[in-house]
């Protein structure tokens, strides 16, 4: 190929920076697109205002009955959402990846169900190259809450997390680490083939389409559509394209490629959470942290009550007031006043809930996105669950006051989900689409079921084992693109 490229990966997230990062140091040609801007370790400050234009993406919504909503937080900026994340790195759990082999019948490729101990050779890279540590130096605000766990028959763990020695617990993770010791695909990955010059990165590239072809073999992907930040269009050939742009974001785009499969934006999963903030009479300094550095495990599982417990934290100030509600509905007037005053007396919780995957995100007749959320009994009654447990362990360590979040996804997982069975699935195991050949999906809409835990090492171990397929199918690949 004389003017294209091996692989155009779309979106430089979890997914997509890992897939670009191992591909181009492989030595192959690699294209990233990126819709957001480079930002590093030096334009990194704690502004909430500011970073929150220049990171993320705008914040999105979906209805709920009873005329609440679900507000959806995700990055768009070079490194996606690991540029902003927390940063905790957990392996999923045996129960969550058996899960994926009921839900499209996705196997390992050796006819037996795909099991967590497939994902396990890829985490350990992703693991190893991020520096992946243990985070026990718990400060003050993890050891006022932990109380309220051992009252109520449960407890806090260290988590595990890619941040290196380099962290300050600065706590200001959600506006791009200024340290550098946070790790994001674009501090790692990306950072590391670019100096190499190995790497072709183009920011403010908004993808529009795939390209596909009719071949004597079907469909076939052969490049991407962009737009650059003047509104100029281009095209790209490549021999593979892999979307990577966000479970949010691949459907849609595959959508607007002419992609028909009935599952494409289906069983979506929200991971739904929400912050659960207890009033204590002594400052925390809850902002001031490595934002969680401890979890309570004990309700993993279904059987157990399908719920996770992070600690502790605050938001920054503005997402702090504009969110504080409690059972009287959100605060207001000098109520909101008076309980913003105590900012540094806060320590939160943050309560995360296993879900089944009954959201959509499709495009309307006029090709703007609906993203739509169906809540079943049983996830809503372990959403309750989850706040009450909240609630009760911040009163039992001593809090005088309790305020919580409407729900928030960070985690959404799914729409392109891999399996066998083209019927319930997007893409194969191997992350091909059914429909076309040469297009690929790397990132969070591959999961076929959300997980109990927070999936960003899953991506990243999901990516890199597409990279090294995608290495296997280059090497026997002889045709010219
Ligand atoms: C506040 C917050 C905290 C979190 N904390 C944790 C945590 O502690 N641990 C954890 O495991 N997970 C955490 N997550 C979730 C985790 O970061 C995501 O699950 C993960 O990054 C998803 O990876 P991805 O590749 O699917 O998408 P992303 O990382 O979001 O990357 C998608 C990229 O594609 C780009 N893009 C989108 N559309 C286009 C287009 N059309 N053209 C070009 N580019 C496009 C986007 O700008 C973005 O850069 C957190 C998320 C948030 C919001
Ligand atoms: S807490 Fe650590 S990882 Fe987060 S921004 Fe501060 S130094 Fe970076």
């Amino acid at each position: 190929m004389k003017d294209g490229f091996d692989v155009v990966v779309v979106g430089s997230g979890a997914g997509g920076g890992v897939v670009a990062g191992e591909l181009a140091q492989g030595g192959y040609r690699v294209l990233l697109l990126e819709v957001g801007r480079h930002l590093t370790t030096q334009d990194f400050r704690r502004w909430e205002a500011k970073a929150t234009h220049d990171l993320f993406w705008p914040l999105r919504f979906a209805p709920l009955p009873d005329g609440d909503v679900v507000t959806f937080l995700a990055a768009r900026c070079v490194g996606g959402t690991t540029t902003i994340n927390t940063k905790v790195a957990l392996r999923a759990h045996e129960e969550d990846v058996a899960k994926w082999h009921l839900a499209t019948g996705l196997t390992n490729g050796a006819g037996r169900p795909f099991a967590r101990a497939d994902l396990d050779p890829y985490y350990a890279r992703v693991e190893d190259l991020l520096g992946v540590r243990e985070r026990s130096d718990w400060q003050k605000c993890i050891y006022t809450v932990r109380p309220g766990f051992r009252a109520l028959g449960a407890d806090l763990e260290p988590v595990h997390s890619y941040t290196d020695a380099e962290c300050q617990s600065y706590g200001s993770c959600l506006q791009g680490c200024p340290t550098g010791g946070g790790k994001s695909t674009m501090n790692t990955y990306i950072a590391w083939a670019l100096a190499r010059g190995l790497l072709d990165l183009r920011t403010s590239a908004q993808v529009e389409r795939v390209l596909i072809e009719d071949t004597a073999a079907g469909p076939q992907a052969v490049g991407v559509e962009y737009a650059d930040a003047a509104g100029a269009r281009h095209r790209v050939r490549a021999r593979y394209v892999v979307a990577a742009a966000g479970a949010l974001n691949t459907p849609q785009l595959l959508l607007r490629s002419g992609l028909r499969n009935g599952a494409l934006g289906r069983h979506v999963g929200l991971h739904p959470a929400r912050l659960v903030y207890g009033l204590f009479d002594e400052p925390q300094d809850a902002h001031r942290v490595y934002p969680i550095s401890a979890h309570c495990m004990k309700f993993q599982r279904d059987a157990d009550g399908g719920f996770v417990v992070e600690a502790a934290t605050v938001m920054d100030p503005i997402a702090f007031a504009t969110t504080l509600r409690d059972e009287h509905g959100p605060l207001w007037g000098a109520r909101l006043v008076e309980a913003v005053r105590a900012y540094r007396r806060y320590a939160g919780v943050l309560a995360m809930v296993n879900d089944e995957n009954n959201a959509s995100v499709q495009l309307d007749a006029g090709g703007a996105e609906r993203i739509a959320v169906d809540l079943q009994p049983s996830e809503l009654a372990r959403i309750a669950a989850a706040r009450q447990f909240s609630h009760d362990v911040l009163r039992a360590a001593g809090a005088r006051q309790v305020y919580w979040t409407g729900l928030i996804s960070t985690h959404v997982q799914g729409g392109c989900r891999m399996g066998d069975d083209p019927a319930r699935s997007v893409v194969d195991r191997r992350g091909e689409a059914h429909e076309v050949k040469r297009l690929f999906v790397g990132d969070a809409s591959l999961l076929p079921r959300t997980l109990s835990v927070n999936p960003s090492l899953t991506v990243m171990a999901l990516a890199t084992r597409l990279a090294e397929h995608l290495v296997t199918e280059m090497s026997e690949d002889l045709s010219p693109a």
